[in-house]
């Protein structure tokens, strides 16, 4: 008779406590090390430069700049995304290696914003490429990129990796 392993008697309560600890550990070391790809388009770029500055300080969680796309966990898109800027966009975040996430800031990079009936502007960043979290605003202020990070960082405390689920 084939034994079930997720029985508490064979010790599947266990077992299943050890796989929730690492997938704990795994995310704690991930959400406190997330490094961000930048893409300034327009005017929410300037703000994207003031969170990474020394007064919002996007730091002190652990998220530093890069600029390789090889060497990001997620991509930060900020601005007005032309269909020229686009295709751009889609290749950058192809290259990035998973796990990978975005962040869409801005109205501009939500839908379109205030370009949006422009012939040239994409109506929002997710129709190119996923998007993890949305930022509001024109432009959002630093405190509302950071509370983006820490909403990215919620949703990879939530991923486990032992059982390869991602949040729905
Ligand atoms: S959302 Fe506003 S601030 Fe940001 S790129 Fe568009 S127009 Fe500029």
């Amino acid at each position: 008779m084939a034994v079930d392993r997720s029985d508490p008697q064979f010790g599947g309560e266990v077992m299943l406590s050890h796989t929730s600890q690492l997938d704990t550990l795994i995310n704690l070391a991930r959400a406190n090390s997330l490094h961000y790809l930048l893409f300034g388009l327009a005017c929410c770029g300037i703000e994207l430069m003031q969170t990474g500055g020394p007064r919002a300080d996007l730091d002190r969680f652990g998220s530093v700049f890069r600029a390789s796309p090889r060497q990001s966990d997620f991509m930060i898109v900020a601005g007005t995304l032309t269909y020229k800027m686009a295709e751009r966009c889609k290749l950058l975040y192809d290259q990035m290696a998973e796990p990978k996430y975005v962040i869409s800031m801005g109205s501009c990079a939500n839908c379109g914003g205030l370009f949006q009936p422009a012939y040239s502007v994409c109506k929002g960043v997710d129709k190119m490429i996923p998007v993890d979290v949305y930022v509001p605003g024109c432009p959002p202020r630093p405190e509302a990129l950071t509370e983006g990070l820490l909403k990215l960082q919620e949703l990879v405390m939530r991923e486990r990796w032992s059982t390869k689920r991602r949040p729905a």
